[in-house]
């Protein structure tokens, strides 16, 4: 591991005196992952700017690829930043790397545990790499915490996947850190399980933590979140509140069966956002509450096209997030 890792006892003292109003902010950040030999150099991302706010729940969510690991890596100190500035804690990750490791709690992606060592033993070995001191080592109520008290003396290896990830999740709550980061907490993971990961979430959250949390599952972010950054291709390409969020990205589908073969009539309805899809069917797109579905109606009505049937259809979020994505 790292040695520069230092649990410092100070930051948790600090936490308290120094209340940053960002617990995140990242400027300009740039990463690129240089082509080994021949290849083509990855920029995995493209000029981050994003302060995420003391005390929030905050999720990055985006397609597979899109950098969140990246980010999260950076944050924790295992991937080296290219340019930008990272504060951690208010605490820049350059100047003060030592304290900004001390602030923040990170659960990876891969489900990575030595196999041979039990929970207790683990937490003990984290508590030591982080030079958390004897006298303020919480190993047992961490993982009363995480629901794995009964399992203290299990081997990795023989513990399931949910417990694992519980595993890790006490890991990162080692040291105490007030940034709590977590890597696609519920990928693979069953929904009795992900529900429970998200009460330990809000908990952990009402007691002062603040969260960061990847994801690809917009279902997820919406849940949890406060607020919502959308990244895809290494750029940040949206963020706001999450009630906001869900409501710009929520869009409707109005599905048009007709009589006649649609031909030129669909002219008249080029100002709408109107798609062809078969012979005597078309889908038209619209958001709800940014377009007025009676002068739509009326257009229609004006090419003289025999309605035969009218399905709206809510794309399930997911879809739409998609779309929003993928250009
Ligand atoms: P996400 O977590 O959103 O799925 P990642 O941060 O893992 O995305 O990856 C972002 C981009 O960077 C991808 O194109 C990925 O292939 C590339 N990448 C990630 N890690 C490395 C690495 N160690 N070396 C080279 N390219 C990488
Ligand atoms: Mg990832």
């Amino acid at each position: 591991m790292n040695e520069s890792i230092r649990y410092d006892s100070s930051v948790s003292e600090q936490s308290s005196i120094r209340r940053p109003k960002y617990a995140l902010s990242l400027e300009g950040l740039n990463k690129v992952y240089r082509a080994k030999k021949k290849g083509i150099d990855t920029h995995a991302l493209k000029d981050i700017n994003l302060n995420i706010e003391r005390g929030s729940i905050f999720g990055l969510l985006g397609p597979n690829g899109a950098g969140k690991s990246t980010l999260i890596n950076i944050l924790s100190g295992i991937v080296i930043k290219t340019s930008g500035k990272v504060k951690v804690w208010g605490i820049d990750i350059d100047s003060h790397a030592r304290a900004a490791r001390a602030a923040i709690g990170v659960v990876p992606q891969e489900l990575n545990l030595d196999a041979f060592f039990t929970p207790r033993e683990l937490l003990e070995l984290q508590a030591g790499l982080y030079g958390v001191p004897n006298n303020e080592r919480r190993t047992l109520e961490i993982l009363e915490r995480v629901g794995l008290s009964d399992r203290a003396e299990t081997y990795s290896r023989d513990l399931s996947g949910g417990m694992r990830r519980r595993l890790l999740m006490a890991k990162a709550l080692v040291h105490n850190p007030p940034v709590l980061v977590l890597d696609e907490p519920t990928a693979g993971v069953d929904i009795k399980l992900r529900k429970s990961l998200w009460t330990f979430v809000r908990e952990l959250n009402a007691a002062g933590t603040t969260v960061l949390l990847t994801t690809h599952y917009l279902e997820e972010a919406e849940e949890l979140c406060d607020r919502i950054a959308i990244i895809n291709n290494g750029e940040l390409i949206a963020c706001d509140e999450t009630h906001k969020m869900v409501a710009s990205l929520d869009s409707k589908e109005l599905h048009i069966s007709v009589a006649e073969d649609i031909t030129d009539a669909v002219l008249e309805l080029n100002n709408f956002d109107v798609e062809v899809i078969g012979k005597n069917q078309m889908v038209f797109r619209y958001r709800t509450g940014q377009i007025d579905i009676s002068s739509f109606v009326e257009t229609l009505s004006k090419t003289g096209l025999t309605i035969t049937d009218l399905v709206t259809v809510e794309p399930d979020l997911e879809d739409v997030f998609l779309n929003i994505t993928k250009d």
